[in-house]
Parts: structure tokens; C-alpha cells; sequence
């Protein structure tokens, strides 16, 4: 008696998880992101995930996939590498998926960076089909999953009408299954350990993040916090709530008393400085 099933997030807790830099800090202390993410067809994505990480206080992006013309136009900040991840260097922290598409070249893609040493963040195109036995195997190094709804009904094999009616039930079940670190995304967003313990749920969200690519914008964001050496369930839930701070101060715009309108994912990853 007395455990809590639910454990809501308490501004002053997600403010000391922040790394601030230190005098003696480097980019390489900062963490080094890697991400895998955008194709021909989604080029997009791939930018609003690099725009994520580096709001999110990554000392580097490494970006690798097909779209690196366009995230060098955005983020001249980016290293950009084509080939394969393992690649692309040393990074602290993969975020694999955003805008791969569907197809084999994203599975292998995923698995690459899956076989890797430090801890991978999958969202996405990158859990369509995701082994839970592949993510199992990968232990100690720790992975974070952020499926929406959908993508969690899909892993499960149930319907997303299942998800949406029992969302708590449904993250407890992927974290145990995956032995992962799972991220629920929707109007209440949910962050389960793979040991299960009380869920995680984040206050700051607004309907207004019900917009193309926002969840793009949290997968960088939380694979920057991941890369600054962040436990998973900690990168989570401090990387969902500064998403829905960022996307609140977007939508009320600046200096508005009161109101609030439409925000686009781009805006939402340009408020985290903000947010922060
Ligand atoms: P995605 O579905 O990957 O584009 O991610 C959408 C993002 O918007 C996630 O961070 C969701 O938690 C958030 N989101 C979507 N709908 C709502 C809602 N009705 N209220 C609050 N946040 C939402
Ligand atoms: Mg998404």
C-alpha cells in the first residue's frame, strides 16, 4: 500500500535534471547525437529532429540519411554523413526513425544503430516491426521507445481504440515486453521504466501539439538529453515536458497576455531556449 501508480512531473524535478555546462564543459561532454531519420519523400522530419537535439542542448549532431541538404540549410551546425551509422563516428546517444519511410532500408538502419554500445532512442518508422527480442538483447545499454497511439497498437497487435481506452496498461505492457524505457505520446503523455514502478505523467502538453512533426521535435530533444548521459526514464519525461512548455509559450506567442493560436513544430523546437 502507499506505491503510486502515477506520479505526475513536478517542474522543480524536471528543472534539476537540465545539464547546464560547466566552465570546463566541451561539446564532446555536452553529448554527441546521432540521428537517422528523413528519406526522399520525408526530408522534413529529418530536420525537425536535428532542430530538436540541438534545442535540446546536444554539444553535436551527427545527421545521417538522404536528407542532409536540407538539415545543412536549416542547421549549418550539423555534421552530415551518408552511409551507414555505425559510420558516421562516435556519438553518446542514437535517435533512429523520424521520416525513414517504410521499407528494408529502415529495419536495417534500426538494427545498426540497435547493435550499438549507448543508448538509442526509436521513434516512428523505426518501430514498425521492432523485435522485442532484438531491444531485449541490447541491455545494459539503455533504449527509450516514443510511439503515439497507433505505433503502440501496432507493437502490441491490438487496436489503437485498445491504447486510447487504456493507455496506462498499454506502456506498462510495452516497457515489460521490450525491457525498454517507453514514452506514450497523446493528450496525456506517459513515461514507463522496463522495471515498471509508478508511470510517469506529463502536465505541461496542449492540443496544440496535435501538429505535424512536433513529435520529430521531441525525439531530438529527448535523444540530446540521452547524448548528455541522462538515464531514459529521466531524458523522457524532462524532454516531454519542455516539449509542451515550448509548444505552450509558441502558441501564446510573445509578450501575449492572453490567447493562444496555432503553432507549427518548427516554432515549437524554436521555443525550448525559452522553455528551458
Ligand atoms: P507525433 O504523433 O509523433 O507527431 O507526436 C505528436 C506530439 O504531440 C506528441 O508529443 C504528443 O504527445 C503531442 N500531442 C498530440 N496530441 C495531443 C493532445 N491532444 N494534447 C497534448 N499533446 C498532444
Ligand atoms: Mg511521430
Amino acid at each position: 500500500p502507499g506505491v503510486p501508480e502515477l506520479e505526475a512531473l513536478q517542474h522543480e524535478d524536471v528543472a534539476r535534471l537540465l545539464p547546464v555546462p560547466g566552465a570546463e564543459s566541451d561539446k564532446y561532454r555536452r553529448g554527441v547525437l546521432g540521428v537517422v531519420a528523413g528519406s526522399a519523400r520525408y526530408p522534413g522530419a529529418a530536420v525537425l529532429a536535428v532542430s530538436g537535439a540541438l534545442r535540446g542542448g546536444a554539444g553535436a549532431v551527427r545527421y545521417v540519411g538522404p536528407a542532409g541538404d536540407a538539415v545543412l540549410a536549416r542547421h549549418p551546425e550539423t555534421l552530415v554523413h551518408s552511409g551507414r551509422p555505425d559510420k558516421a563516428g562516435r556519438v553518446q546517444a542514437w535517435v533512429v526513425g523520424p521520416g525513414l519511410g517504410e521499407g528494408p532500408g529502415p529495419v536495417v538502419a534500426v538494427a545498426e544503430v540497435l547493435a550499438s554500445d549507448v543508448p538509442v532512442l526509436v521513434d516512428a518508422d523505426g518501430l514498425r516491426g521492432l523485435d522485442p527480442e532484438v531491444v531485449r538483447a541490447r541491455r545494459p545499454a539503455s533504449t527509450l521507445l516514443t510511439p503515439h497511439a497507433g505505433e503502440a497498437a501496432a507493437l502490441l497487435g491490438v487496436a489503437r481504440e485498445e491504447v486510447e481506452a487504456g493507455r496506462l496498461a498499454a506502456v506498462r505492457e510495452l516497457a515489460g515486453r521490450f525491457g525498454a524505457t517507453v514514452l506514450l505520446k497523446g493528450s496525456t503523455t506517459l513515461v514507463c521504466g522496463p522495471e515498471g514502478g509508478p508511470v510517469r505523467v506529463n502536465p505541461t502538453g496542449t492540443p496544440w501539439l496535435a501538429t505535424a512533426g512536433s513529435g520529430d521535435v521531441l525525439s531530438g530533444l529527448a535523444g540530446s538529453l540521452l547524448a548528455a548521459g541522462l538515464p531514459a526514464v529521466d531524458a523522457a519525461s524532462a524532454a516531454a515536458y519542455l516539449h509542451g512548455l515550448a509548444a505552450r509559450r509558441a502558441a501564446a506567442g510573445r509578450g501575449a497576455a492572453v490567447g493562444a493560436g496555432p503553432v507549427t513544430a518548427g516554432e515549437v523546437a524554436e521555443s525550448l531556449r525559452g522553455a528551458w
